[in-house]
């Protein structure tokens, strides 16, 4: 695994672009949470596929396609390289492995778990964290082997709709999963393995952005062990979405707040190209 291009930014955020033995490139993204303001505060974002087939209208690597399934060293491999940056950089031992970068986890199911048995065998790290479109199947087939196995775990679920029609329109693949059944195998999840799950909630300007939408997301998120994490597009010129304001993220979430346990997200690595798929397709363009 070879590093291509690499970019730190002064948020504590480097983004690596690494080659792989066939050629093709994935991403990996190391954070220093330098404000404490995070659970987790030295942590990597591991690509889990070369690509992604799920392709959510608003990801830059979606649009690539799926190319391959990474294999478990190839995702530890990941993790290494961004320990010696962190180690180089004097920042604190890594505490977490987040599955965000490109592709959908638990469409890699066996070899993310098979990279997340080697990561908890092999070094001190025991934070996880997963992000994932919503394969319910899956997701039920995850919460058996945290359990099992005594896994660290949370449930990171991009919902960014709050109906099926909505939802089927930014991220096709996962149509055959309604809304409710997702967030219902997401609250299975939290309750069986004691965590409070994230749900993530990404403000496209007049797609998901209205008060009608703030109603449905309350009616579908009270009592649950959810909690949701609020953001804008991070703009990465797709398919004609655009994202709202700052002030329009701060004015949703305080009309939900009050029913809804909630935060906005912190997006870290945007001076670095954080959002999936963007270095390596800056590469490709240049
Ligand atoms: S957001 Fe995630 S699941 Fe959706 S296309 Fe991009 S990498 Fe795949």
């Amino acid at each position: 695994m070879k590093i291509l291009n690499q970019i730190a930014g002064g948020d504590g955020a480097a983004k690596f672009l690494l080659g792989l033995e066939d050629a093709h490139t994935v991403e990996t993204l190391y954070m220093h949470d330098k404000e404490l303001s995070l659970t987790y505060h030295s942590t990597v974002c591991v690509s889990s596929q070369v690509g992604c087939a799920v392709g959510c209208r608003f990801c830059a690597t979606g649009a690539q396609g799926f190319i391959r399934d990474l294999s478990a060293e190839e995702i530890f491999g990941q993790v290494a390289v961004c320990d010696r940056y962190r180690a180089g950089a004097g920042c604190p031992p890594i505490d977490a492995v987040v599955f965000a970068g490109m592709g959908e986890p638990l469409f890699n199911d066996g070899n993310v778990t098979r990279a997340i048995e080697k990561i908890a065998g092999e070094t001190d790290i025991r934070g996880f964290e997963l992000a994932t479109a919503g394969i319910v199947p899956k997701i039920r087939g995850l919460t058996g082997f945290v359990r099992e196995k005594n896994i660290r775990l949370r449930l990171n679920l991009s919902l960014h709709a709050t109906t099926d029609e909505q939802r089927a329109l930014l991220i096709p693949m996962t149509k055959k999963y309604g809304v409710k059944a997702i967030l219902d195998a997401a609250s299975d999840f939290a309750e069986a393995t004691g965590t409070t799950a994230r749900v993530r909630y990404m403000l496209i300007k007049g797609v998901n952005d209205s008060d009608a939408d703030i109603g449905r997301l309350t009616g579908l998120l009270k009592g649950r062990p959810l909690k949701l994490i609020i953001s804008s597009y991070n703009d990465n010129n797709m398919n004609g979405l655009s994202p709202v304001g700052p002030l329009d993220v701060l004015e949703f979430y305080s009309k939900i707040r009050d029913n809804v346990d909630c935060d906005i997200f912190h997006n870290f690595g945007g001076e670095v190209l954080g959002g999936c798929g963007q270095l390596r397709q800056a590469r490709k363009i240049s």
